[in-house]
This record gives C-alpha cells, sequence and structure tokens, in this order.
C-alpha cells in the first residue's frame, strides 16, 4: 500500500491544483448542491445526461484540498458512463474511503480513484472525499437537490 499511498499525495495535489472538469454547464439536464458542515466544503455539480449516460458533468465550489481532487477524479471518473455504471463506481468507492472494502483495493477496475482509498487512514476526511459522490448520486436520483454530509436520510 505504501506505494498507493505516494501516488495517494501526487494524486490529491496534483487534482486540487489543476482540477478536471471545473466550471458550471450552461444548460445541465441535472444538479445538486453539497455541503460537508464538519469541513465547509461546497459544491455544486451540474451534468448533462443523454441517451442514459453522462455526457458531460461539472463541478465547482470551495472546499479543501481533498474534497476538491475527489470531485475532480470523480467526474473524470463517471464521465461518459451510465447511471448504472456510477452508481456502482459510487459504491465502490464509499467501501474503499469509509475502509468498509478492507485493503483489498480492486486497482484495476478502480483505477486513479484508488488513490482514495488513503483517505481510509484519515476518517475526519472521509466526508470530505465523500461528499462529490454525494452529491452525485442527489443529481441523478434527485435533482436540484441540496445534500449534506450530517444529513444521513438523504
Ligand atoms: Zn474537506
Amino acid at each position: 500500500m505504501s506505494e498507493l499511498r505516494d501516488l495517494y499525495q501526487e494524486v490529491i495535489l496534483d487534482h486540487n491544483k489543476r482540477p478536471r472538469n471545473f466550471g458550471r454547464l450552461e444548460h445541465p439536464t441535472h444538479q445538486a448542491n453539497g455541503h460537508n458542515p464538519l469541513c465547509g466544503d461546497r459544491l455544486t455539480l451540474t451534468l448533462r445526461l443523454e441517451d442514459g449516460r453522462i455526457a458531460d458533468i461539472r463541478f465547482d465550489g470551495s472546499g479543501c484540498a481533498i474534497s476538491k481532487a475527489s470531485a475532480s477524479l470523480m467526474t473524470d471518473a463517471v464521465k461518459g458512463r451510465s447511471i448504472e455504471e456510477a452508481d456502482r463506481l459510487f459504491a465502490d468507492v464509499h467501501a474503499m474511503v469509509t475502509g468498509e472494502a478492507g485493503h483489498e483495493v480492486d486497482v484495476d477496475r478502480l483505477g486513479k480513484l484508488a488513490v482514495l482509498s488513503g483517505v481510509a487512514e484519515f476518517p475526519a476526511r472521509v466526508k470530505c472525499a465523500s461528499l462529490a459522490w454525494h452529491t452525485l448520486e442527489a443529481a441523478l436520483h434527485h435533482a436540484g437537490a441540496e445534500v449534506s454530509t450530517e444529513s444521513e436520510t438523504q
């Protein structure tokens, strides 16, 4: 895992400095706002679904390095995917950052997202890392919703 740990630092720094898909889409079909009150992370996701696939996605907002990097990685990972595929990735990432997946990380399948497994070592940052994913779920399944990492009902 030490290789993953080095990669974690590198990827988080890189995506924080040069976030991918940053901004807002002009004509989104779906959007949602996410808030992590514990850290103060806020983000807005706008996306365009075409034929059941995420044709384009952007994120905007302010927050810590982990939340920003995680949103950047998430948008990269789900672009072009179907809703079902995005849902599955969310489940995998959630299990990984909360440590539920144990130490088995399927690097081949998760690609760069595997570096987020490093977050499991910092429980306080788990919500920072999962905020973008919760917001994605809200955008896909409860368009226009406002999600908070402190509300279990969402
Ligand atoms: Zn944060």
